[in-house]
């Protein structure tokens, strides 16, 4: 399918140039519990920073580890049938455990008031488990230089696995396959696994609503739902955007810098 498939879209937001934004992706969404107004930047095509060295090392682990294990035949079989999903859409660069995607997402539609308005895309996982009685794991590899999981940067990794689930399910549910947990695996630098984070689902009311201890690690489908629908609620009124914790912004690429409206405030 090609790009005539997003047809009948409205927006999922309008850029500052009032423009309708129609694609995003699952990692810009996701790093909107990093920094909002960054994530609102990336979502109107701000380019990323340019790959640093650390970046290199740690995409180069990533790959090596997500393509190195042969799989199963059932899991041969789950990737035939996700692959057939996979739609050509200029949406970046982006690494999977799938061959032969390049240049393709998985796409799910975004709809408002029983109309679709975009998409959220994603290039596909790092990895994935499958048991012969169809139940799926989903893995995400994060390398890091530090020495411990940043709780910073977890919450991010976290809703990126959630958006995978919710992308994921109606193209695996109508064969029968059940996602039944998300892992994502934390690495140094040499490839080494500094310790691993689970998300099991909870569809039950108790998680829809309000922030309770373990809801980090939980996917309900409701609550995964409030928080898009949030996201795009707050990159329609960006002057409501919340800056971050300042040292995330001495941290912060010079691309994003300059078109921030809080980075000269944050930085004085
Ligand atoms: S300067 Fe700060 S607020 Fe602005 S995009 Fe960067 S991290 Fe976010």
């Amino acid at each position: 399918m090609e790009k005539s498939y997003f047809f009948n879209i409205f927006k999922l937001f309008r850029s500052t140039e009032n423009k309708p934004v129609e694609v995003i992706r699952v990692s810009t969404l996701a790093s909107y519990w990093y920094c909002s107004v960054k994530a609102w930047l990336q979502a109107q095509g701000v380019e990323p920073e340019i790959e640093n060295e650390a970046t290199e090392i740690g995409t180069k682990i990533h790959n090596a580890i997500s393509k190195a294990r042969s799989l199963s035949e059932w899991e041969k079989e789950f990737e035939r049938h996700l692959k057939q999903f996979f739609i050509k859409v200029d949406a970046g660069k982006g690494t999977t455990a799938f061959n032969e995607t390049e240049g393709k997402v998985l796409a799910r539609a975004w709809k408002r008031n029983g109309e679709t308005v975009g998409y959220i895309v994603t290039h596909g996982l790092d990895d994935y488990e499958v048991s012969p009685n169809r139940e799926v794991t989903l893995i995400e590899y994060k390398t890091t230089n530090q020495r411990y999981i940043d709780n910073y940067k977890l919450s991010t990794a976290l809703f990126q696995l959630k958006l995978y689930w919710w992308i994921l399910v109606p193209l695996l549910s109508q064969v029968g396959y059940r996602i039944v947990q998300a892992r994502l695996v934390y690495l140094n630098r040499k490839g080494e696994i500094l310790g691993e984070k689970i998300i099991r689902q909870d569809e039950s009311q108790y998680y829809e609503n309000e922030n309770y201890k373990d809801d980090w690690f939980v996917y309900n489908t409701v609550k995964v739902e409030k928080d898009i629908a949030n996201i795009f609620l707050a990159f329609e009124n960006p002057d409501k955007l919340i800056p971050p914790a300042k040292f995330k912004c001495f941290n912060c690429s010079d691309a994003y810098k300059k078109r921030c409206p809080f980075a000269k405030t944050v930085m004085s």
